[in-house]
Parts: C-alpha cells; sequence; structure tokens
C-alpha cells in the first residue's frame, strides 16, 4: 500500500470510528444499537474495518475541523433518521449491490434499469433517492471543503450533500455518492480508482449515452452546449465530458469547449444554470410534524442538538416549518411515505 493509499485508509477508518464514538458518547434517546453496528462487530471479532461504509470524495483537501463538522453532521443525521423513522414509515431502501460490476457506465445502466427509469432524464435527484429509500441530508456551513458523503448503515443508505456547491454540481455529488453506496458497499477499490469509478458512474446515471446521442448528434458550440445541459440538469462541463466521453466531440472540440467554459467563468458558476434540490421526504415529515404541534425546537430539544444544525441537516426546511402547513392536511400522527407515485 502507498503512502498516499494509506493515509486515505486511515482517514477513513478514524471517519467510521468517530462515527461510532459520537453516537456513544451522544446522547442516544432514540437508542440506536450501536454495540451491534458492523465496525463495533468487526473490531470486536478482529476484523478488518469495512472502510467503504463512509465514503469522503474531497478528505485530502479538508481540515481536521472540517472533517470533525462533516462526522458530527453524519452522526446528527443518523439520530434524527431514527427519530423519524420510530414516528414514520418511510421508503424502504432499494438499491442493488453492483460491486460484481467492473465498468461504471453498466452499473449505472443498470441501476437505471432496475428503478425502471429508463433513458429519461433524472428531474430531481434527491427526490429520486429519497423515493428510492435513500435518506438524504444537507451539510452546514462548516464543511466548505466537503463536497458530499455516503454511508452504509444497518442496511440503510444515507447521503450527506454540500448546498454551497452549486445545483448542477449537487446532483452530480448525489450521483457520485450513489455510486459508493451500490459499487463501494462492501469495501471495494479505494483512493484514486474508486473515485474515478463513482465519477464515471454518475456521469452516465446522469447522461444516459442513447438519450444524449438522440438529443445531441452533433455539437459545434459552447452555446449549444449551455442550452443542451438544462435537459439533463448537469454543468456545462460535465456535459462537455460525457460528449466527449460519447465521441460526440473530437478532442480538440473538447480541448476548444473547456477553454471557452474557463474563460466564460462557467466553473465558478453556471449560466442558465437550474433550481437547487431540495428534500420531499423532510418536508413531508416536517409538515405533519407541525399539525401535532411539533417544533423544529422540541426536536432539536429531544434530540439534544442545536436547533441550526437541524436546519442545515434537512435543507432549511426546519426554519420554514409553518410556512409549509396546508390547510387541507389530514394531520395524521403516522404519516405513511411510500416509493410509489414519488416525483423524479
Ligand atoms: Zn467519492
Amino acid at each position: 500500500m502507498d503512502e498516499r493509499k494509506d493515509h486515505l485508509w486511515k482517514v477513513a477508518q478514524e471517519a467510521e470510528e468517530r462515527i461510532e464514538d459520537l453516537m456513544k458518547a451522544g446522547s442516544n434517546p432514540v437508542g440506536l444499537d450501536v454495540g451491534t453496528s458492523k465496525v463495533v462487530a468487526a473490531k470486536r471479532k478482529g476484523k478488518e474495518i469495512d472502510t467503504g461504509a463512509v465514503s469522503f470524495r474531497s478528505f485530502t483537501k479538508m481540515s481536521a475541523k472540517e472533517r470533525d463538522a462533516a462526522i458530527s453532521a453524519g452522526a446528527l443525521g443518523l439520530q434524527l433518521s431514527a427519530w423519524v423513522e420510530e414516528r414514520f414509515q418511510l421508503p424502504e431502501p432499494s438499491l442493488i449491490d453492483l460491486s460484481y460490476e467492473t465498468d461504471p457506465e453498466a452499473a449505472a445502466a443498470a441501476l437505471r434499469q432496475y428503478w425502471g427509469l429508463g433513458e429519461r432524464p433524472i428531474k430531481n435527484m434527491v427526490h429520486l433517492l429519497e423515493a428510492k429509500g435513500t435518506r438524504v441530508f444537507a451539510l452546514a456551513e462548516n464543511t466548505r471543503t466537503v463536497d458530499a458523503f455516503s454511508l452504509w448503515r444497518r442496511e440503510q443508505p444515507y447521503i450527506f450533500l454540500n448546498h454551497l456547491k452549486t445545483p448542477e454540481r449537487s446532483r452530480l455529488d448525489a450521483a457520485h455518492e450513489l455510486a459508493h453506496l451500490a459499487l463501494h458497499k462492501h469495501g471495494g477499490p479505494r483512493g484514486r480508482k474508486a473515485e474515478e469509478e463513482a465519477n464515471a458512474f454518475a456521469s452516465s446515471f446522469l447522461m444516459p449515452s442513447a438519450d444524449v446521442i438522440a438529443i445531441a448528434p452533433r455539437v459545434y458550440s459552447l452555446n449549444q452546449i449551455v442550452e443542451l445541459k438544462r435537459r439533463w440538469g448537469v454543468s456545462a462541463v460535465a456535459l462537455i465530458y460525457r460528449l466527449h466521453k460519447l465521441n460526440v466531440i473530437s478532442d480538440w472540440q473538447c480541448r476548444m469547449f473547456n477553454i471557452q467554459a474557463t474563460e466564460r467563468g462557467f466553473r465558478e458558476r453556471e449560466q442558465n444554470g437550474i433550481d437547487r434540490e431540495h428534500s420531499a421526504i423532510w418536508q413531508m415529515v416536517m409538515t405533519a410534524l407541525w399539525k401535532e404541534r411539533i417544533t423544529r425546537d422540541h426536536i432539536a430539544k429531544e434530540l439534544h442538538i442545536p436547533a441550526f444544525e437541524l436546519d442545515y441537516l434537512l435543507f432549511g426546511l426546519a426554519s420554514d416549518q409553518c410556512k409549509s402547513v396546508s390547510e387541507n392536511g389530514d394531520g395524521a400522527a403516522r404519516l405513511r411515505l411510500v416509493p410509489d407515485g414519488w416525483p423524479h
């Protein structure tokens, strides 16, 4: 194992251990059974810890403080999920293990097929993930250089997204983390290879080859790319990469478009951008809770976490709680949130 990989290994291992420690040290009002988690079980048996369980894409760029903040957000997300799931039936995880698949493009196609998505563009990645049983949370501001991360815990997948990134970038991050959940659940490749696989999966999952080739068989200008990219909800740069990969544009065009994209500042901000995606599940949960007169502060108090942390995790929905209440709601104590019929 070379030095860099060894470093990544240690950081990932430390991250997972920290989540376990936080779960144990912090209040555990929902009675999460940390003792049976696979990390603790693995330690007990003296087995190797499955570092694939937590994926941090940019942990080499992260300061220790940011890493701690991200890990805390992870632990809080798990606690909050458990609290909500005592009260609501949320969609069951519907994610296949694709670790056998060595080609990320084929893996993305297999998952699309399993989810019945065909070659259609995905309107809302957060809603799709939620409908398929992944819990999606947002990261707080003190995790600026953390792109996103994901983890499996007790057969439940989680994704944490950074909302300081552009909406297009967040979608790509969500698809990237989905790749880690499906491809690297049992460890698998680490470091650079895993990242390359996840990037390739994300690109083909959001921009299926048949649809891209049908819609954009020939591309002549960057302006055309700026128009087209909204269909797949991706950045201009991500579409340039995909078009090149699918041989729609040549090496030379790819270079030229990339230079122009940089000149026009597309790496910092998108032109013809899309709206930010929000959670549908947490919106419904907060609305239903409000009808029961259970507020953000109530939940924060019960979980012993600051209310603002709750706000971050729930995409800022907790603070909008009152605004989202519909007068015609049924006010059911147990809201059944099922995958079928969810918008995506
Ligand atoms: Zn990654």
